[in-house]
């Protein structure tokens, strides 16, 4: 028996079946939340800001263009 949420239109990844989106794939939270909690999966680091001269070129030209 489908379930109330079945919708043809949709295709789950994790059950490689359609009848509901990944993102809303009830077995496939519970899967992730598990390896969440083993520390299998780690937060993605936070990203570092560029340095001033990498975000800025003038900045380097500004230097090397006295030459001469
Ligand atoms: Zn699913």
């Amino acid at each position: 028996m489908l379930s109330a949420s079945h919708n043809p239109g949709t295709f789950c990844i994790f059950h490689q079946m359609p009848g509901h989106n990944t993102n809303d794939c009830i077995r496939f939270r519970h899967a992730i939340q598990d390896l969440n909690g083993n520390k299998v999966i780690k937060a993605p680091p936070q990203s570092k800001p560029d340095p001033v001269f990498k975000r800025n070129p003038y900045i380097n030209t500004a230097f090397f263009s006295r030459e001469g």
